[in-house]
């Protein structure tokens, strides 16, 4: 089970006053959230009062940033065991601000991981490519290199603690953001690349998360991707009313879990979820439901299919490559 998750990225807004408002009407608009986990990540001079005002809420704590030392002659910094003491239970790290206004680099965003995990916090790592990187396609080796390096030396216990953000740059505080196809690419071979740092299992459980120009009327398109298990919401979650709504339409609906578009083409020789290889038309289940599968590729590692909801799925064909053959859930061919 992947319960959605919803982050309210506040970045340098607000003061005392407003932190406090804009916490109290969170709360107060989200005293039962059913199906979806709710953070906020004030500005870290907020931290204690929101602390105070969600205290005994559903609505969780989050910091921005910290530094990897737990104590020391760090002149400006904040350490984990300091967000710890505050209550927060987890902490932004990567954001694309971080690593391009303030020259992050995945070495220290690496040790941040590791010292937030080691003091009881969950990362909430986040990785993105910019426009410009998108333009040459090198979408899946920026995501790659972030993940790889984030995660470096982690155990899979400690993997398996922490949560991932797909953040494109170029979506970020724009007002454009990525197609529900683009991002559940994306998951996907974040995804996969968890299965082979760590294992399938891995896979199945970390919760990513999409960010970039999320509000209240794209919110739903975005979550119902089966790979997108919630947001991280910048400038949209400085307003109760677009936070509240983001939160209402990302949680989980009740009824049939989500499914993957399965495919697969029998001539093909070489398949990937992700970058799982699996043999052609092979089938794998994930806790939500069918995943799947494979589909033609001619020696290139074949791409992610992004997922369709179970009612497109009788409407929609898709292949890449040579053709593909629809299969249904257990593999027969339709
Ligand atoms: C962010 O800062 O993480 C973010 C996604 O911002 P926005 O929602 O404003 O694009």
């Amino acid at each position: 089970m992947r319960p959605p998750l919803v982050v309210g990225n506040w970045k340098m807004h607000g003061g005392l006053a407003e932190a406090r408002a804009l916490a109290q009407s969170v709360r107060d608009g989200l005293k039962r959230p059913r199906g979806v986990e709710v953070v906020v990540c004030p500005p870290f001079t907020a931290l204690a009062a929101v602390a105070e005002v969600l205290g005994g809420s559903v609505v969780g704590l989050g910091a921005q940033n910290c530094h990897w030392e737990p104590h020391g002659a760090f002149t400006g910094e904040i350490s984990p065991t300091m967000l710890a003491e505050l209550g927060c239970r987890l902490v932004l790290l990567g954001h694309s601000e971080r690593r391009h206004i303030f020259r992050e680099t995945d070495d220290e965003i690496n040790k941040k991981v590791a010292a937030v995990l080691r003091h009881g916090l969950q990362p909430l790592l986040c990785v993105g490519e910019t426009a410009e990187e998108r333009r040459q396609g090198l979408t899946f080796t920026v995501v790659e290199g972030q993940l790889r390096a984030g995660w470096a030396g982690l155990s899979l216990e400690d993997m398996g603690r922490c949560l991932l953000a797909y953040e494109p740059v170029w979506a970020i505080g724009t007002g454009v953001n990525a197609t529900p196809a683009q991002a559940a690419e994306v998951h996907g071979y974040l995804r996969g690349l968890a299965s082979e740092l760590g294992s399938k299992d891995l896979a199945q459980t970390v919760r990513i998360l999409y960010g970039g120009s999320v509000k209240a009327d794209n919110a739903a398109e975005v979550t119902q991707e089966p790979d997108v298990d919630g947001v991280l919401v910048g400038g949209a979650s400085l307003q109760a009313p677009s936070f509240i709504a983001i939160a209402k339409k990302s949680a989980a609906k009740g009824g049939a879990p989500k499914r993957r578009l399965l495919l697969c083409d029998p001539e093909s020789t070489s398949c990937a979820i992700g970058r799982t290889a699996v043999p052609p038309g092979a089938i794998e289940s994930n806790r939500l439901g069918i995943s799947a599968v494979s589909h033609s590729t001619t020696g290139a590692r074949s791409g992610y299919l992004p997922a369709l909801p179970l009612r497109q799925q009788r409407s929609r064909y898709v292949s890449r490559g040579r053709a593909g053959v629809r299969v249904d859930s257990r593999g027969r061919r339709g």
